[in-house]
């Protein structure tokens, strides 16, 4: 440090792996710089609700700033919270095998959820807390233009779509939003309580893949 101190350079930084994301950055995509925008610049250290003074991490969403297909749940967990990053833990396992079925991979979708902070004990999310946060989300979707949203669990749907109708009537249906197409599903963490529910999510997933290709 000496040496470099003498040459007067203050800052060293070190060269780690490069992640997709950072990948995708170097190639120079718009999306991404605007997203970093977005992150860095808008939501910054959020403390504009009550939910910043649990969280470890805001978990602000990952994933190809040029995907087709978008996936929203509705809320950091345990695991996501001390990554900093979106459907990480058991239900995040589930959720890859059921993209990986119509062919994607993690690092070809982008994942985020309705709200950046984890609610305590994982509690559903609060109508102030939607109202603060989801500016952030509708403005990754206008970013990202995907052409198909995969909303799941009855909170995101009901978010996305813009109703209170239970999840058993919003799932396997193509909603045109003026953001983009949005199916909704089952929940990964549900799925994995109700297995048996998991013939109706493959449903689910053949109609995104069928709207993708359409
Ligand atoms: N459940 C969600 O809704 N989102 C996550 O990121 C993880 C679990």
């Amino acid at each position: 440090m000496e040496l470099y101190r003498d040459f007067g350079i203050n800052e060293i930084y070190l060269h780690t792996e490069t992640s997709p994301i950072e990948a995708a950055s170097a190639q120079g995509s718009v999306e991404m710089d605007q997203l970093e925008q977005l992150r860095v610049a808008e939501l910054g250290v959020c403390t504009r609700c009550k939910l910043h003074k649990g969280r470890k991490t805001i978990v602000f969403g990952e994933g190809n700033p040029n995907a087709e297909l978008m996936l929203v749940g509705e809320a950091p967990g345990g695991d996501e919270d001390v990554q900093g990053r979106p459907f990480v833990g058991r239900a995040g396992q589930l959720l890859m095998q059921m993209i990986k079925a119509i062919q994607f991979e993690r690092n070809d979708v982008y994942i985020a959820n309705i709200l950046k902070c984890r609610p305590p004990g994982n509690r559903p999310p609060e109508p102030d807390e939607v109202k603060t946060c989801s500016p952030f989300l509708w403005k990754q979707i206008s970013i990202i233009r995907p052409k198909v949203v995969l909303a799941l669990g009855t909170f995101a749907a009901q978010t996305l779509i813009g109703t209170k109708s239970p999840i058993t009537f919003l799932r396997n249906r193509v909603y045109e939003m003026p953001f983009a197409r949005v199916i909704a599903t089952y929940h990964p963490s549900f799925l994995l309580r109700s297995p048996q529910k998991k013939p109706e999510a493959w449903e689910d997933l053949k109609l995104v893949k069928k709207t993708l290709t359409e």
